[in-house]
């Protein structure tokens, strides 16, 4: 668990569990003998992923940012992607919280490994929000996306992880970019789906930027490292360079969603190019 404190706000990166994928698919089309450097293949060319979200703690507010894959699966899905994911409350517990008191869950997008923790089945009952007191923060057009699924969108969404919300009347539909408290802005990243966000905290006279599938790991800092799942891969480019190149500016702090080695970041340049070295606890 990382903590970052300031006088104004707390962030905390919590580790919500893992998950494998396949490499080909994390990199698009960086070739294996590069990508592989980094991130070793196991024999069903999956590499490991985390699903690290962001709890943000203004003095008024409980903010989560994204919330892992949860815990809806059966066996046979767990295998297929090598899922290792543990309630909210265990994973909440190294903060000192529960999940009631949550009370705003923002998703970057609805993604089964970023929104899959919005809602729990109890019994063989319906899902029902994991979070009972949060407000549900979602991009109109991704919710809208995600309705509309198609053969190639299909895969990832998955309608128990917000219907019961929205049906709950728990979902406030954003559009575009939004202030959404004093402390955290919510920022349109078009690319891995067109209505995508990220979040930008202040925090402590700077800016902590949430990037979830913007830049998935610290590797895709680099500007061709873009997913193969990516439903607008140029428009990823255009969205990554501004945004990094912003980032590098201003010294933002970063969190890579998916990164298992290197959960936060800032940029550094070397030889000309930017990369990401790790930031401790401050
Ligand atoms: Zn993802």
């Amino acid at each position: 668990m990382l903590r970052f404190e300031f006088d104004d706000v707390r962030l905390t990166v919590l580790p919500t569990g893992s998950l494998r994928l396949d490499g080909g698919a994390m990199f698009g089309v960086v070739p294996k003998p590069l990508w592989e450097r980094e991130h070793r293949a196991d024999d069903r060319n999956r590499i490991l992923l985390a699903m690290n979200v962001l709890l943000v703690e203004d003095g008024h507010r409980k903010i989560l940012i994204d919330t892992g894959a949860g815990e809806k699966w059966d066996a046979k899905q767990r295998d297929i992607f090598a899922l290792r994911t543990s309630p909210a409350k265990d994973w909440l517990q190294p903060a000192g919280l529960t999940p009631s008191d949550i009370d705003m869950v923002v998703c970057s997008h609805l993604h089964f490994d970023h929104a899959g923790g919005n809602t729990v089945r109890q019994d063989e009952r319906a899902a029902i929000a994991a979070f009972p007191n949060a407000v549900y923060v979602v991009q109109q057009g991704e919710l809208a996306l995600a309705r509309s699924g198609n053969e190639r969108t299909r895969a990832s969404y998955m309608p128990e992880n917000y219907e019961p919300l929205v049906a709950d009347g728990r979902v406030r539909l954003v559009n575009g970019d939004t202030a959404l408290t004093g402390a955290v802005g919510l920022r349109l990243a078009p690319g891995h789906t067109p209505h995508m966000q990220v979040a930008l905290v202040r925090a402590g006279g700077g800016i902590f930027a949430y990037l979830a599938d913007l830049v998935p790991t610290a590797s895709h800092v680099r500007a061709p490292y873009i997913m193969g799942y990516d439903l607008e891969p140029m428009a990823t480019l255009a969205t990554k360079k501004a945004l990094l190149a912003e980032a590098a500016r201003n010294d933002w702090r970063l969190v890579f969603e998916h990164d298992p080695v290197l959960p936060a970041g800032r940029l550094v340049e070397e030889n000309g190019r930017l990369k990401a070295a790790a930031v401790e606890s401050e």
